[in-house]
C-alpha cells in the first residue's frame, strides 16, 4: 500500500496556517477547517472609521521563522518588515520614562552608572540562557529523553533550575525599575513572572538582542499572505466549519465530525486549543488540573491628537508583585500594568489624520473551571477601568475617545481553553517544556499551536506548524523504507 498524502489541518492559525503550507510544500493535498469566518484565530483585525486595529499579537519577533516559510515555497517576502530601533517605551509610576533601544548604547544612555553594569549582566544573562536552550526547546524537533539528557548535561546548571526568575534577577542585582522591567517578559510566555522559573529570563534576549519588526499593513498582514500563500500552494481552506467531534476506532481517528458533514483523512493536524483537542477526541487529560496562563483584557480606542507615547509602549502599575498576586487569586488588578500599541505611529494609515489607534492591553486571570466567572458586561466595565487608569497617569486625558471595542477572557474563550492565551502556566522549569505533538494512543493525529511544543506566540506557533508537518513527513519516509 503507498503512502497517503492527504492531511486535513484543523484550525487556522498561525500554527494550523503553518502546517498546511509545510505539507503543501511537501506535495500533500491539505484541507484546512476553520470555525470563524476569517482566518488569524487569536490574531485577528478590526476595522472602523478608518481605524485599523490588531486585535491579537502585536509584538513581532523572530521575523526568520515567516521569512523561511516563504523560502521553503520558493517566495520572497511579499510585505515589508520595517525594523523598529525604538523597541518600547517605558513610562514607571515614578515618572522616569525609558526608551529601550535595540541600540543598546541609547538604551543604556539614560541609565545611572549602577544601572547599566546590571543591564548589562542581565543582558549577558538572557543571551546565554536563549543561546544554550534555542536548539533544544524552540527550533529542533520535540525534544526526546535523550535531547533532554544532552541539554541537561551541558546547560542544565546554566539553565539556574532551582531558581525563580525574581531571584536569578536579584542575584545579577537588579532592583527597582529595572527589576520590574526585566520580570515583565515572563508575561510573553503567560506566566506570572514572580511564579516563573529563572529560564525564562531568556525571552528578553529575543526582543532586546535580536530586535523587533512591523510588517508593513499590520501584523494581520502576516496571516492574509500566509493564507494567499497556502491557497496558491493548493490548500482547500473551509471557512465557518466547526470540528464537533473526533471518532476514534482504536488508535485511528476515523472521522472527523463537523458542521459541514463528516471527514475521513490519513493525516491529522489539530492546531486546537490542546485540551479543547482531548475533549474533541472524548479523552481526559491531566492538563485540564493545571494551573493556565494568563489571560488579558484588551481594550481598542481611537483618540484624537497625538500622544508622546511610541509605537509600543509599557505603563507600569505602581505595585508590580500585589498585581500578579491579585491575578493568582483570580481578580483582575485595580492598578495594572497597561502595555499600549498604537501602530499608526509607525504606519499613519492606521488611523484617520489627526488620530491615533491605540490598543491597550492588561493582564488578567483564566476565567474558573465554570468559565463564568466574568460575563460581558464586567469586562465592558473593566474596559473602562483601563480608560480611568490610562487617564490617572496622565496619558489619555488629552485626548477624545473615538471609538470603544473589548476583548476579555470571555472572547478569548473562543479559542483557548478557559481564555487562557499561552496554555499551562510555566510555573516551575518542567512545566515551561510544552506539551509534546502526540497523543499516547492516537496514531494519526499530530498537534501544532500554541499550547503544544515549542510554545505560544507568533514565531513559536508557526514552528509547531513546521514541526507537526515534519513530523508527518517524517513518519510517511518511515513507513516506505
Ligand atoms: C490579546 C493577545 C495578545 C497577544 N500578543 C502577542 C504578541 O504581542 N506577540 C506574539 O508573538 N504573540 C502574542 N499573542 C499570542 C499569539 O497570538 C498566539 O500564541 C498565536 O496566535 C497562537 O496561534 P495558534 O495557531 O496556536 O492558535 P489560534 O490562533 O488560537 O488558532 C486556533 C484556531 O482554531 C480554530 N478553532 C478552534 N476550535 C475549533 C473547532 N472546533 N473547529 C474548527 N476550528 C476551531 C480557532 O477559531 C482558531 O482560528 C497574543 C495573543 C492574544 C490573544
Amino acid at each position: 500500500m503507498g503512502i497517503s498524502k492527504t492531511a486535513l489541518v484543523l484550525g487556522g492559525g498561525f500554527a494550523g496556517l503553518s502546517a498546511a503550507v509545510h505539507l503543501a510544500c511537501h506535495d500533500y493535498e491539505v484541507t484546512l477547517l476553520e470555525q470563524a469566518q476569517t482566518l488569524g484565530g487569536k490574531a485577528a483585525e478590526f476595522r472602523r472609521d478608518g481605524f485599523r486595529f490588531d486585535t491579537g499579537p502585536s509584538v513581532f519577533t523572530l521575523q526568520g521563522v515567516i521569512k523561511d516559510i516563504f523560502d521553503l515555497a520558493g517566495r520572497d517576502l511579499p510585505f515589508e518588515l520595517e525594523p523598529l530601533d525604538l523597541l518600547c517605551r517605558y513610562l514607571f509610576p515614578s515618572g522616569r520614562v525609558w526608551d529601550v533601544f535595540q541600540d543598546r548604547r541609547k538604551t543604556m544612555a539614560q541609565l545611572m552608572a549602577n544601572e547599566v553594569k546590571v543591564y548589562r549582566k542581565a543582558l549577558l544573562e538572557a543571551k546565554k540562557l536563549y543561546e544554550s536552550s534555542a536548539s533544544t526547546f524552540i527550533f529542533g524537533k520535540p525534544p526526546s529523553l535523550a535531547d533532554l539528557a544532552t541539554y541537561g548535561l551541558r546547560s542544565g546548571l546554566q539553565a539556574h533550575p532551582l531558581k525563580t526568575l525574581p531571584q536569578l534577577l536579584e542575584g545579577l542585582g537588579a532592583d527597582g525599575e529595572l527589576k520590574q522591567f526585566f520580570l515583565r517578559f515572563a508575561t510573553y510566555f503567560g506566566a506570572d513572572p514572580y511564579q516563573a522559573p529563572a529560564i525564562l529570563h531568556n525571552i528578553c534576549w529575543v526582543e532586546l538582542g535580536l530586535g523587533l519588526a512591523y510588517p508593513k499593513g499590520g501584523i494581520y498582514r502576516l496571516v492574509t499572505e500566509l493564507e494567499r500563500l497556502a491557497r496558491d500552494l493548493g490548500v482547500q481552506i473551509q471557512t465557518g466549519v466547526t470540528v464537533k467531534a473526533l471518532e476514534l476506532e482504536g488508535d485511528t481517528v476515523k472521522q472527523v465530525k463537523t458542521t459541514s458533514g463528516d471527514v475521513a483523512a490519513d493525516n491529522i493536524i489539530s492546531s486546537l486549543d490542546i485540551i479543547r483537542t482531548h475533549k474533541l477526541l472524548g479523552l481526559k487529560t491531566d492538563l485540564q488540573k493545571q494551573e493556565p496562563s494568563l489571560s488579558g483584557f484588551v481594550g481598542l480606542f481611537g483618540y484624537k491628537g497625538e500622544s508622546e507615547l511610541k509605537h509600543h509602549n509599557i505603563s507600569f502599575s505602581s505595585d508590580y508583585e500585589a498585581e500578579f498576586a491579585a491575578i493568582k487569586r483570580g481578580e483582575v488588578a485595580t492598578d495594572p500594568t497597561l502595555y499600549i500599541n498604537i501602530s499608526s505611529k509607525t504606519d499613519a494609515s492606521d488611523a484617520p489624520p489627526g488620530y491615533e489607534n491605540w490598543f491597550v492591553m492588561a493582564n488578567a486571570p483564566a476565567l474558573d473551571s465554570t468559565e463564568n466567572q466574568w460575563s460581558l458586561e464586567d469586562e465592558d466595565r473593566y474596559a473602562e477601568q483601563l480608560m480611568v487608569t490610562l487617564e490617572k497617569r496622565g496619558l489619555a486625558q488629552k485626548h477624545e475617545l473615538e471609538l470603544k471595542q473589548i476583548i476579555g477572557p470571555n472572547k478569548l474563550a473562543r479559542f483557548a481553553h478557559r481564555g487562557s492565551i499561552y496554555g499551562t502556566a510555566s510555573h516551575s522549569l518542567l512545566k515551561t517544556l510544552r506539551p509534546p505533538q502526540q497523543i499516547k494512543g492516537v496514531s494519526n493525529l499530530t498537534l501544532a499551536g500554541g499550547t503544544v511544543f515549542p510554545g505560544g506566540g507568533i514565531p513559536l506557533a508557526l514552528l509547531s506548524g513546521k514541526s507537526a508537518a515534519e513530523l508527518i513527513i517524517e513518519h510517511a519516509k518511515q513507513v516506505l523504507k
